[in-house]
């Protein structure tokens, strides 16, 4: 078995770790960190278990570490949900000490030697670990940001074509801003037309993510992406409203969404269908569609003239910790782990 850690295992992202890792058939969840507030305690006693899934009783009587280097050392993967200022030295000084880090945080995305990887859409972006260990033993590996990943999943099965420039208008859920993120008060009878950086990552993120792996290095993809995010009063899900100038009709738009299979099959986290289409014209919708393919599908629909589509996920599964998890599996299939 391989001895994982979760880093901000209390949190909205952290809990979800622990969700799928608890009962993962390869990894032991032998390590949960938090904040000072929660350390020394048994992870049972601080956490408010905030999913609608039962809290998993085996991991109850795990004492909460201090998120330091030292409480994680033993770990051959350490899954972070930390917030990104924090996230910064830590991450590195962990994968310095020999640790590969699957991370959710920001902060090293866009480093040059560190693969933006959602595992079905660009896993070939694995190779940069052989270059991050020309200087440290483990690695950092992240996931890109929860409205991106929807995007550059539902991306991928358009690749084939030829397509510059990509207009999205985002509906994000409020889980998206972690658990205290957006007061009741701000988000009920509400839409918010603002979250603090998200258009700015969503642009130079899924250019990262499409772009060509050769001699050492990612070459971004050549297209521009102009977001607008807004903030919704939906609990999980991401709905995005996608414009893109591609050269290819709606019949063959639709038949690339239908047709589109991931590069391998079969781990664990890994949904029968990443990316779903579905035909009905109000479809798809966060309440109805987020828990497909156990909240790792994307799904897609309303392909018209323009091109336009719509494409939704769950946030802090397929959008945070189920996508960092599937990561880590295709690391291990591909001996990085
Ligand atoms: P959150 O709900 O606020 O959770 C933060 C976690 O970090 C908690 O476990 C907290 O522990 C811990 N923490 C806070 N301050 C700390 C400190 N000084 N030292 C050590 N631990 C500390 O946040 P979240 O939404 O899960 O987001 C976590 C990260 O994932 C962020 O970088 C976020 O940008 C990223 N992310 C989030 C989503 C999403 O959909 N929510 C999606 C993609 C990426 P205590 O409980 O002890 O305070």
């Amino acid at each position: 078995m391989i001895n994982v850690g979760v880093l901000g295992a209390t949190g909205a992202v952290g809990q979800r770790f622990v969700q799928l890792l608890a009962n993962h058939p390869w990894f032991n969840l032998t390590t949960l960190t938090a904040s000072e507030r929660s350390a020394g305690k048994t992870y049972g006693s601080v956490v408010n278990w905030r999913l609608d899934s039962p809290f998993p009783e085996s991991v109850g009587e795990l004492v909460v570490s201090p998120t330091t280097v030292d409480a994680v050392k033993d770990c051959d993967i350490v899954f972070s949900a930390m917030p990104a200022d924090i996230a910064t030295k830590l991450e590195s000084d962990i994968a310095d000490a020999g640790v590969g880090v699957c991370s959710n945080a920001s902060s090293h995305r866009m480093t040059e030697d560190v693969p933006l990887m959602i595992a079905e859409v660009n896993p070939e972006h694995a190779a940069l670990i052989d270059v991050q260990r020309e200087k440290r033993d483990g690695f950092i590996v992240t996931n890109p940001n929860c409205s991106t990943i929807m995007l550059a999943t539902a991306l991928a099965p358009l690749r084939k074509f030829e397509f510059t420039n990509i207009n999205v208008a985002t509906m994000q859920a409020i889980s998206g801003a972690g658990f205290d993120g957006v007061p009741a008060f701000g988000i009920y009878d509400n839409v918010i037309p603002y979250i603090g950086g998200e258009e700015e990552k969503m642009a130079r993120e899924a250019n990262k993510i499409l772009g060509t792996f050769e001699n050492g290095k990612i070459t971004g993809a050549p297209f521009t992406v102009s977001a607008s995010c807004n903030r919704v009063p939906v609990i999980d899900g991401h709905t995005l409203n996608v414009w893109i100038d591609v050269k290819a009709s709606v019949d063959e738009v639709i038949d690339a969404f239908k047709t589109w299979e991931a590069p391998f099959k079969g781990l664990p986290t890994q949904p029968e269908k990443s990316v779903l289409y579905l035909d009905d014209d109000n479809r798809p919708q966060p309440r109805l569609d987020r828990n497909r393919g156990n909240g790792m599908t994307v799904s897609v629909g309303r392909v018209r003239e323009g091109i336009r589509f719509v494409a939704m996920g769950h946030n802090t599964i397929r959008g945070a910790a189920g996508a960092s998890v599937l990561n880590a599996e295709l690391l291990h299939t591909l001996k990085y782990i």
